[in-house]
């Protein structure tokens, strides 16, 4: 079975609905007491520095640049909120992680902001865990899934980057992380596979945002 099998056509026409006009900017949070009100479901993007989050927020939008990649002062160490005007919804880029040499004040910083935000965020529906496929799931990734575990936030996998490998070695990838994910309670079973370079996958992700947002 293929991604696109998973989907019906209405729902990948909800998900090109949804993404088919302009998401702005609404916030940085440094810390949680700038959280906007939990007055709305929302879903948060996860993912080591350069997995390519940004990238792929920007290539789900369809707008350069809405995004900041990790090279950009500032923003990153903050959950930057996003709204599509009118839907009572939030897209959250959380701040990436796994900097190898960090200092350990910045580490900890993540820590806590991050810990906080998935433990008390009642209206987080989901957090989409972006993995390099070429790379698969890294010791830091495990750390933030064992957050999740704890704190029953429910997350998804997407690989990204698979224009950069062959078919086979995605295919195994594919397998590998799935054999991993059944052993976490809070890992939802399906995994999305994506290219920001291709767009491959980017419909399918948008249509499992739009029946989170759509209810
Ligand atoms: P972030 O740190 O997770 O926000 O990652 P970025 O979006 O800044 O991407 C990190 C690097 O990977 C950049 O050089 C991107 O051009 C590259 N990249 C991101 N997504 C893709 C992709 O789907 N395909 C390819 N080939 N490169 C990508």
């Amino acid at each position: 079975m293929t991604a696109t099998d998973a989907f019906t056509p209405e729902e990948l026409d909800a998900g090109e609905a949804l993404f088919g006009r302009p998401w702005v900017f609404i916030k940085s949070v440094p810390s949680l007491e700038f959280l906007p009100d939990p007055d709305r479901p929302e879903i948060a993007f996860a993912g080591r520095s350069n997995v390519g989050k940004s990238s792929l927020i920007n290539a789900l939008v369809n707008q350069h640049g809405l995004a900041r990649t990790s090279n950009t002062p500032g923003r990153t160490q903050e959950l930057n909120f996003f709204e599509l005007p009118g839907l009572p919804f939030f897209m959250v880029d959380m701040p990436g992680y796994g900097f190898a040499q960090a200092p350990k004040a910045k580490v900890e910083q993540w820590t806590r902001l991050v810990k906080d935000y998935l433990r008390g965020r009642p209206t987080l529906g989901r957090v989409f865990l972006l993995i390099d496929a070429r790379h698969g799931l890294k010791s830091a990734d495990r750390t933030v899934m064992a957050l999740m575990d704890e704190a029953a936030v429910s997350y998804q996998t997407v690989l990204t980057k698979i224009d950069k490998i062959k078919p086979t070695d995605l295919t195994r990838m594919h397998q590998a992380t799935a054999d991993e994910l059944r052993k976490h309670a809070a890992a939802y079973p399906t995994i999305l596979a994506t290219s920001s370079q291709t767009s491959a996958g980017i419909p399918e992700l948008r249509a499992e945002i739009a029946r989170i947002a759509n209810g």
